[in-house]
């Protein structure tokens, strides 16, 4: 009736901000990519600075919209997770990763790993540790090779659970990292109580390291930290030769950023790093 059309239009105007309708439209689209073939996995060469030398890659989802055009993951990955969509999703992107790294490794690139990112709503999910062996299995990724991402904050919820799965994960032979490490509420504690193999510098403190001081003192101190607990520890966010410089005289070797490769297709990476004929 008039009525009623009347009083829900009014509830819709007042109710729904722009941003609802967005999201909500942006829900609709996303659900549809994984089935039209829409997202598409980038790979950012992880690099021993030592060497030069290619170690591995960071698998980084893109989402090319037929019309928008590429969406960065900042803006879709919150919706996945409140939908649920991240569940397939992040299981799409663990298949293809370990795809990727099956071919790598049977062009003869076997040491490569491939780190991918997991969400909280995943870790969250039962058959999550099954899940990852499944793909191991059908993909025959040496374990070790696959290097798994998780924040801070991740780790802070539903503790007894997380380190359970942690352990379930290690058992498999993965390698667990902390992304982002800093930045989330942590108290250093944790990194005792949780299986961790790694730490990677958020790229926040590596910015700016030679003009600020504190980023330099935080940077410096996350290293030792890594150092003196015997993990791995990956900087992020790398950008110029003086980030790297500083970095190498902390003895942090592991590096990520702008300054070696921007995230790139699989193809370019193989282009760039491993069908050269430098290797
Ligand atoms: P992240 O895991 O911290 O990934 C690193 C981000 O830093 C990437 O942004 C990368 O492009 C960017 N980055 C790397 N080096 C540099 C640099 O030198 N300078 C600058 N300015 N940026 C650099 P990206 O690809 O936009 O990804 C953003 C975030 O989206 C990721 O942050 C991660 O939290 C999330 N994400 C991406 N792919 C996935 C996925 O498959 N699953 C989940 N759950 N999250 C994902
Ligand atoms: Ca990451
Ligand atoms: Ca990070
Ligand atoms: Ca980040």
């Amino acid at each position: 009736s008039k009525e009623r059309s009347g009083t829900y239009y009014h509830f819709f105007e007042s109710d729904m901000s722009n941003r609802n309708l967005e999201s909500i439209k942006l829900e609709n689209a996303l659900y549809k990519a994984l089935d039209n073939d829409e997202l598409v996995i980038y790979y950012q060469p992880q690099i021993d600075s030592k060497t030069n030398q290619l170690i591995g890659a960071e698998a980084l989802l893109r989402w090319m919209h037929p019309t928008e055009g590429m969406i960065s993951p900042v803006d879709f990955i919150p919706v996945a997770e409140e939908t649920g969509l991240i569940i397939p999703i992040g299981k799409w992107v663990l298949k293809n990763a370990c795809r990727q790294l099956k071919e790598w490794h049977a062009a003869g690139h076997t040491s490569l790993s491939i780190s991918v990112n997991l969400s909280g709503r995943q870790f969250e999910e039962d058959n999550l540790v099954s899940m990852v062996r499944d793909i191991i299995k059908e993909y025959e990724i040496t374990p070790e090779n696959l290097h798994i991402e998780l924040t801070e904050n991740q780790l802070i919820r539903n503790t007894e659970v997380t380190i359970k799965k942690m352990k379930q994960l290690k058992k498999l032979g993965v390698k667990i990292a902390i992304d982002d490490f800093g930045t989330g509420y942590s108290s250093l504690g944790y990194l005792k109580n949780f299986p961790i193999d790694a730490l990677k510098i958020d790229r926040s403190f590596v910015q700016d390291i030679e003009h600020d001081s504190d980023n330099a003192a935080i940077t410096d101190t996350i290293i030792t930290l890594a150092q003196n607990l015997k993990l791995n520890v990956i900087a992020e966010g790398v950008e110029t030769q003086e980030q790297l410089d500083f970095l190498m005289s902390k003895d942090c070797y592991i590096m990520q950023g702008f300054f070696f490769s921007r995230p790139i297709e699989a193809k370019d990476l193989a282009n760039k790093y491993l069908y050269s004929n430098s290797n």
